[in-house]
């Protein structure tokens, strides 16, 4: 039973008005304000030494993961805690896993195809996760690539791993949130091993691609393929990389100065967000440009640009607070910056705060920034 803070609060001293009620010791402000978060799992019962046995032994129980872990290799399946990201967030990624019949006489091609296989996206490297090997004789394949785990189909089955059948876009839907809600609100046994669903070979690739992401989404623990497309896998990686990002820390880059392709005194400056998904974007473009430039990376707590603009962690004040304390401006003869398409509005704040340099409004995208350049050197 997941416990609402009303319900912890009950149990809490805060309730009874009893000795000790809201008496701050937790670190929360009254009684109420720990039981929410107690309830929201962003502090541990054991913070409070007054509340009663029978809360203890409901907290202990609630602790423990509703959802078993299995383990294969290094690969771990299962163990989630919640329904929703935003509560906390998913722990152990849906595992992407592709059946390769050792029978049929292209195997060894699509055993190639799946170990050069790769993406490359904010700074992770994903490979195909798990590749299992159905028929496989003695003397057949041997392991591949070290990041992808390869198991024999027979043990594979033997796995407490549930399978879901995908006969029915519908019924597979309401059979995994039904397991997801069971295993996560009511903590029942039954339904606590984690999940697959098992999607056969199709010459639809765009209903595969949209079933399979929406059992992506809600709640297949693991995705099992009999066809192997790299269109199809390269979409499910990315919004399965979005969705596994931790909620409540925003994936964010170190703030300073980055350098690409040896730049010098007179080599292009560029200004942008340390978010990391506009910081990966634009820098790919800077490096892949071949012409030496620098990255200033503006401190905006991981927001993206107009997001840190509207926060006030992105003005001329703090562009200039950064260029300052990494000492650019002293070390470069360029008088040229160009920042973001987006703030263009900032332009005339920055002339003020720097006169002796001209602003240059870069591009919207990160994409247009080779033709960009290409004009403007
Ligand atoms: Fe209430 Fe316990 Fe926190 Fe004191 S320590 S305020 S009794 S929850």
């Amino acid at each position: 039973m997941k416990l609402s803070g009303l319900d912890i609060f009950k149990y809490l001293p805060g309730a009874k008005k009893s000795l000790h009620t809201n008496c701050k010791e937790c670190g929360c402000p009254t009684c109420m304000a720990f039981a929410i978060k107690l309830a929201q799992k962003q502090i541990t019962y054991d913070r409070c030494k007054y509340m009663s046995e029978e809360l203890k032994t409901l907290c202990k129980k609630n602790i423990k993961s509703p959802q078993k872990i299995v383990k294969i290799d290094g690969l771990k399946i299962g163990g989630e805690n919640v329904l929703y990201r935003h509560e906390k967030k998913f722990i152990n990624k849906t595992v992407l896993a592709v059946i390769v019949n050792c029978k049929t006489p292209d195997y060894k091609e699509k055993l190639k195809r799946i170990e050069n296989f790769e993406i490359n996206r904010v700074n992770e490297k994903m490979k195909i996760d798990l590749v299992i090997l159905r028929n496989k004789e003695k003397h057949q394949p041997e392991n591949l690539c070290d990041e992808t785990v390869y198991i024999e189909e027979k043990d594979f089955l033997k796995l407490s791993i549930k399978k879901i059948e995908d006969t029915n876009f519908k019924k597979t839907v309401e059979k995994l949130v039904k397991t997801r809600t069971k295993a996560i609100i009511d903590h029942n046994e039954k339904y606590c091993d984690p999940v697959y669903v098992y999607l056969k070979s199709t010459t639809n690739k765009y209903n595969l691609c949209a079933r399979a992401s929406y059992y992506l989404c809600k709640y297949a623990n693991m995705l099992v393929f009999e066809d192997f497309d790299e269109n199809l896998f390269t979409t499910l990686m990315i919004l399965r990389q979005n969705i596994y990002t931790d909620p409540q820390k925003p994936l964010q880059v170190e703030p300073k100065i980055y350098e690409f392709n040896n730049p010098d005194e007179n080599s292009l400056i560029f200004i942008t967000t340390n978010f990391a998904l506009t910081f990966f974007a634009v820098a790919n473009e800077l490096e892949n440009l071949k012409i030496p430039s620098y990255l200033v990376v503006i401190p905006a707590c991981g927001m993206s640009v107009l997001t840190a603009f509207s926060a006030e962690k992105f003005t001329a004040k703090t562009v200039v607070k950064t260029l300052k304390k990494f000492d650019l401006l002293n070390k470069v003869k360029t008088r040229k910056i160009i920042i973001p398409g987006l703030l263009a509005h900032m332009k005339d704040d920055l002339e003020k705060s720097l006169p002796e340099f001209e602003i240059i409004v870069g591009t919207v995208e990160a994409y247009s920034i080779g033709e960009f350049v290409k004009k403007l050197i």
